[in-house]
């Protein structure tokens, strides 16, 4: 079904965005906010019900022990909602951080003024489950591990299974970040055990962004009342309003939550998680074997790839220059993504989104083109970069 489904293009000459998040949505998600809703009527309030069912359906087995509270705002609200609700104020966190996501998650317990510890990997090498253990063995003072699940800035899918033995072995308790991996790659509560974690409208359910999620055990969520350090972010006080109400407790965005349901409906129509990773694995497939084709490499052995964006090493060659290959690649309809390597320049390319293999291999073709616009002849990486990567190897 996923491979002959049509992909309409974006309409009125949109560009593809290869980003992930926002990225590009059905034509019916952008459709469906073509309507005004009262956020106190029933029927906004069913639509609440209704996206809260099907996400937490995604859970597979074990699912009724858990509850979803959407909250207003981008995917980092939702970090600090979480960490701010599920940590006590005497908690103490191991925040596991390799790249941009997992030091925003450290910001924000040096925000929230609770105490923490990180383990800072660097650009992208993963933590690991052995040295998860080593550190919560020699600290006792920690009570939650915080991991984040794919780490967009490289794309590496992080070894969350490890990561969530380790953490409970030690009998401590797991907050995850699957912002951009929920809804493509499984995290079902029979095979990975967490207390907590959180999502955004905006990445592999393919909504417009505006809110995101936290699924949460129903008795993390009952013990976190008064833990939270701000009104809008306690997860607490507005699962408990919609327990009562069904409503949000704050103006919510309706014509987001409107879109959200119809991509949650377009994501079980195409067969739910298993389908959703399929779709972009075989993207990334296309795009990763066409870029290699050309000379380009790949920052991440394949082990550690993500079917959720991937980060490709800028060619040595002289005549290449990023910015020149964006605007071409911009020209032919597609928005890449500049690279987050503070090492060597690199780009990456999202595979999520409302497109197939089909515009992957356009992707690719536009990537050719551009690079014989540039008279650049081989897109090999420096030997800088090969380095750079033999790190991971070691
Ligand atoms: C997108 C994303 C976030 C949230 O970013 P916002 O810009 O606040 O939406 C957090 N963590 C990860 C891993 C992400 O990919």
């Amino acid at each position: 079904m996923t491979a002959t489904r049509p992909f309409s293009p974006p309409r009125m000459g949109e560009p593809y965005l290869l980003t992930p998040g926002p990225l590009t949505t059905a034509y019916e998600v952008k459709q469906a906010m073509l309507k005004d809703w009262g956020s106190w009527d029933d029927d906004f309030r069913a639509m609440t019900r209704d996206l809260r069912g099907r996400l937490l359906a995604m859970l597979g087995e074990g699912a009724e022990g858990f509850d979803c509270v959407p909250i207003q705002g981008s995917g980092s609200f939702l970090v600090e909602a979480m960490l701010g609700s599920f940590v006590p104020r005497e908690g103490k966190v191991l925040v596991l951080a390799n790249g941009a996501y997992g030091l925003r998650a450290a910001t924000t317990m040096q925000y929230l003024g609770r105490a923490h510890v990180l383990l800072d990997k660097g650009d992208y090498l993963p933590p690991r489950g052995a040295e998860v253990a080593r550190i919560l063995a020699d600290d006792p003072a920690i009570t939650h591990v915080m991991a984040i699940h794919c780490e967009t800035s490289s794309g590496i899918l992080n070894p969350i299974e490890e990561i969530s033995a380790a953490t409970y072995a030690a009998g401590r308790k797991l907050l995850v970040d699957s912002m951009s991996a929920f809804g493509a790659i499984p995290l079902e509560p029979a095979n990975i055990r967490f207390e907590a974690f959180v999502s955004s409208a905006n990445k592999c359910i393919e909504g417009v962004p505006g809110f995101g999620f936290v699924i949460a055990r129903k008795a993390a969520i009952e013990a976190s009342r008064g833990n939270s350090h701000s009104l809008s972010l306690d997860v607490h006080a507005q699962w408990a309003t919609m327990q009562k109400t069904g409503q949000w407790r704050f103006t919510p965005p309706t014509h987001v939550v409107a879109a959200f349901i119809e991509a949650l409906k377009l994501h079980a129509a195409e067969g739910g998680v298993a389908a959703r990773g399929a779709r972009y694995l075989a993207n990334r497939d296309t795009v990763v074997e066409g870029l290699r084709e050309q000379g380009f490499e790949t920052l991440l052995a394949d082990r550690w790839l993500s079917p959720i964006i991937v980060t490709f090493f800028c060619p040595a060659d002289p005549n290449f220059r990023f910015d020149r290959f964006y605007q071409l690649m911009k020209t032919q309809g597609f928005i890449i993504y500049p690279g987050k390597l503070t090492v060597v320049e690199s780009f990456r390319i999202g595979c999520i989104g409302h497109m197939d293999t089909h515009v992957m291999r356009r992707v690719v073709a536009a990537a050719a083109n551009a690079l014989a616009e540039m008279g650049v002849t081989s897109a090999a990486p420096s030997a800088r970069a090969l380095e750079e990567r033999k790190k991971l190897a070691a």
